[in-house]
C-alpha cells in the first residue's frame, strides 16, 4: 500500500512516501480502507519529537473509511462498515489496522470525506464549549485562530450555543472566513488584549479558546473577565513557559486549564457521544466544515510545510 513513514523527527521533509505491506488486523482490531485521513497539528508535534513518539512511525491520527476485516474478537463491527477514528497513529496511508474500541460508526447523510474532516478537531470543540467551560447565551468569547481547522468549528459551535464571537485572524483573507463562520468581531493579532477590552465595555470575555500559545498566552489573560476561563488547547506558535500560579490572581481569580481530546472521550459512551453530536451537526448542516485543502497522500511533506507556515484555512485532508 501507499503510505508515509517518519524514520527519525525532524521538519516536514521527515515525512517519506513509501510503498510497504499491508498491516494485518490483530485480536481487537479493524483493518480500514481509507478515503480520507485528517491533517492535524498534534502530527507536527510527534513529527518534531515536540511530544514522544517512537520512529519508525506511520503518522496520523485521524482517518474515516470502510472496514476491509476484522481481527479475532472483534464484535459490533463488520466489513463493508463505514467507520471513522482518532487519536491512533497510521491514518497518513492507503489502510490502517486500528482497536476496534476506537472506531466509531459514521451514519448514511455524513460522506466518509466529511467524517475524516471533522471527528477529531469536531469532538475537540464540543467538550472546549461544552465541557471545559459550557458556553452561555450572551457570554462574549474569544477564539484565536479563527479561521483555523479549530477556530472555524469553535467560532460556530459558540454561535449555536448563544455567544457572541470575537476571533484573531492574520490576513484579510482568513478574517472574510471567520466572518463567514459567524464570528461577529474579527481583530489582528497585535495587541488584541486591547481591543477584547475595547469591544466588551472593559469587562473581558468569559473564556478564550487558545491554541495558538507561547504567542497569543499572555494576551489571552489579560482578556478575560474576573473569573474567566482560559482554555490553551494547543501551542501553534509554541509551548508556553513556566508560570507563577499568582498571575491568575492578578487577571481576577480566573481558571487555567490545559485540555485534551483523549480524557474527554475515555470511555467508550463518551465517545459515542460526543461523535454522534459533531456527525448530527454535519448531517444537518448546523456546522459547515471547510476544508481548506486536499492533498494527494504523496504530498503530505506540503500539508505539514503549509500548516505550519499559516497558509491554510479550515481542515486539511490527505486522499490516499
Ligand atoms: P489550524 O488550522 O488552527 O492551524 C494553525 C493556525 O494557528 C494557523 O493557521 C495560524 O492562524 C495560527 N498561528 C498563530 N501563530 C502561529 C505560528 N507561529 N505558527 C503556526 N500557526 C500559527 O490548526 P488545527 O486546527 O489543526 O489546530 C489548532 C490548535 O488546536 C493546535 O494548537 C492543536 O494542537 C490544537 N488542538 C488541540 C486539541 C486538544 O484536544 N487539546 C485537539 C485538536 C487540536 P493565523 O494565521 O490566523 O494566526
Amino acid at each position: 500500500m501507499r503510505a508515509i513513514v517518519v524514520n527519525r523527527n525532524g521538519g516536514p521533509e521527515v515525512l517519506e512516501f513509501t510503498e510497504r505491506e499491508d498491516p494485518a488486523p490483530g485480536p481487537g482490531e479493524v483493518l480500514i480502507d481509507l478515503a480520507a485521513s485528517g491533517v492535524n497539528y498534534i502530527d507536527v508535534y510527534f513529527r518534531t519529537g515536540s511530544y514522544p513518539q517512537p520512529t519508525p512511525y506511520v503518522p496520523g491520527v485521524e482517518g474515516a473509511g470502510t472496514v476491509a476485516a476484522v481481527g479475532e474478537g472483534v464484535t459490533g463491527v463488520a466489513p463493508g462498515d463505514r467507520v471513522a477514528w482518532q487519536g491512533v497513529q497510521g491514518s497518513y496511508a492507503q489502510r490502517a489496522a486500528v482497536p476496534a474500541d476506537k472506531v466509531v460508526p459514521v451514519p448514511d447523510d455524513v460522506s466518509l470525506e466529511d467524517a475524516a474532516a471533522s471527528l477529531l478537531q469536531g469532538m475537540t470543540a464540543h467538550y472546549l464549549t461544552h465541557s471545559t467551560y459550557a458556553v452561555q447565551p450572551g457570554d462574549t468569547v474569544l477564539v484565536h485562530a479563527a479561521a483555523g481547522g479549530m477556530g472555524l468549528l469553535l467560532t460556530q459551535i459558540a454561535k449555536l450555543r448563544g455567544a457572541r464571537v470575537i476571533g484573531t485572524v492574520s490576513t484579510p483573507e482568513k478574517e472574510r472566513l471567520a466572518r463567514e463562520a459567524g464570528a461577529d468581531e474579527v481583530v489582528g493579532y497585535d495587541d488584541f488584549a486591547s481591543e477584547v477590552r475595547r469591544l466588551t465595555g472593559g469587562e473581558g470575555v468569559a473564556v478564550v479558546y487558545d491554541g495558538v500559545g507561547a504567542a497569543t498566552f499572555d494576551g489571552s489573560l489579560d482578556s478575560l473577565r474576573p473569573r474567566g476561563t482560559l482554555a490553551l488547547y494547543g501551542a501553534a506558535s509554541g509551548k508556553v513557559p513556566p508560570f507563577d500560579p499568582q498571575r491568575l490572581n492578578a487577571a481576577g481569580s480566573v481558571f487555567l486549564t490545559r485540555p485534551n481530546l483523549a480524557h474527554h472521550t475515555l470511555t467508550r459512551d463518551e465517545l459515542l457521544e460526543r461523535s454522534s453530536a459533531v456527525f448530527t451537526w454535519v448531517a444537518k448542516g448546523e456546522v459547515r466544515l471547510h476544508i481548506g485543502h486536499r492533498y494527494d497522500l504523496a504530498d503530505a511533506r506540503r500539508a505539514h510545510e503549509d500548516l505550519e507556515g499559516r497558509r491554510t484555512t479550515g481542515k486539511l485532508l490527505l486522499l490516499p
